[in-house]
């Protein structure tokens, strides 16, 4: 995560902007130095510059541009924040990504939900002339046979993604799908494999209801959860705490992993506790679970 990758910055403007729930928001962005993007797998991360509040948008170019972009004074600079391309048509020179709307605290959330067809955002991404440049989490073992994913609202476009592609799979392997969102309305339907199970928890009914804090009720929905022996290794292994206001949670399951795969992501603080319960008190192995903290409550994460 920390490693900045070669990418390309792809100038884009929104085509198309669609409610997909209540609290998720789908932008179509469109322009034609699309058809030069690449994405390589379900969970591409890309960065997306937004206007900054003079409403400018302008990034420096160059090997050099992330030095460059951080000598930036603050009020001058156009704020970067990480997403997920939900789906590319390189044909069509679209790229799709799903927006979880939590207000105006920040510049990305803020900006999506004023955001109309017309305005512009610059991505960072891959380019089609890149062999694989990361940003990919999703690696599963090929001889994988049961699959645990572990979600909240801005993980939730990377798991449809994931589902889409095991589906498309000619012998899938099981699937358990843990997802948090803030209503019961952004519950919504997901295309996957045969044997899939999805546990959707929403925070709250309704909006008019106090919803739980961030996380809670997949902690507690892990907790109580019957997961097969099949996935739990010997005894608790020895874990190092990662302090989630300071550092970035960002471990990956080993490439030796088999059979089982886990992918977990969301906020930092929550999966910091599902690690903890997974290995340290269920005996999962660390090894085949990749855990990552997309955001951190009351921290800002470019
Ligand atoms: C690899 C990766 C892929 C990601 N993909 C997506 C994606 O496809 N879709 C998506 O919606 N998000 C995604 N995220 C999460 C997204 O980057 C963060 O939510 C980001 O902080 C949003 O920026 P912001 O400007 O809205 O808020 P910030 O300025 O970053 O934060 C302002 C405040 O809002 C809080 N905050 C941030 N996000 C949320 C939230 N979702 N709910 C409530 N409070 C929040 C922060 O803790 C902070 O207090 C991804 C993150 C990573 C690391």
């Amino acid at each position: 995560m920390a490693q900045r990758v070669p990418f390309h910055l792809f100038d884009v403007s929104v085509r198309e902007r669609i409610e997909l729930s209540p609290s998720m928001l789908r932008f179509v962005f469109a322009g034609p130095s699309l058809a030069q993007a690449r994405s390589f797998g379900p969970d591409q991360r890309i960065k997306i510059f937004f206007p900054n509040a003079a409403g400018e948008l302008s990034v420096p170019r160059g090997e050099d541009w992330y030095a460059r972009y951080r000598d930036q004074h603050e009020a001058q600079r156009a704020p970067m924040r990480t997403y997920t391309i939900r789906a590319l048509r390189p044909g069509a020179t679209e790229l799709d990504v799903d927006f979880a709307a939590h207000g105006d605290s920040g510049p990305a959330s803020s900006w999506a939900l004023r955001a109309r067809p017309g305005d512009r955002v610059l991505l960072l991404a891959p380019h089609a002339s890149q062999d694989d440049s990361g940003g990919v989490e999703w690696r599963p073992p090929a001889d994988v046979r049961e699959v645990l994913l572990i979600a909240d609202e801005t993980a939730l476009p990377a798991v449809a993604g994931i589902l889409e592609s095991l589906a498309a799979q000619p012998r899938p392997p099981k699937v358990r799908a843990y997802i948090e969102v803030p209503l019961r309305a952004d519950v919504v339907d997901l295309v996957g494999p045969g044997d899939m199970r999805i546990h959707w928890l929403p925070r709250a009914e309704r909006r008019d209801e106090p919803p739980a804090d961030y996380g809670t009720r997949l902690v507690e929905a892990i907790r109580a959860a019957q997961l097969t022996p099949a996935q739990a290794d010997e005894g608790g292994e020895a874990l190092a705490e990662v302090d989630v206001d300071r550092e970035i949670l960002w471990e990956q399951a080993a490439a030796t992993a088999s059979g089982f795969y886990a992918w977990i992501a969301g906020e930092a603080g929550a999966v910091m506790a599902i690690r903890r319960h997974l290995v340290g008190e269920r005996g999962f192995a660390k090894s085949a679970i990749s855990f990552m903290g997309y955001w951190r409550k009351g921290r800002v994460l470019d």
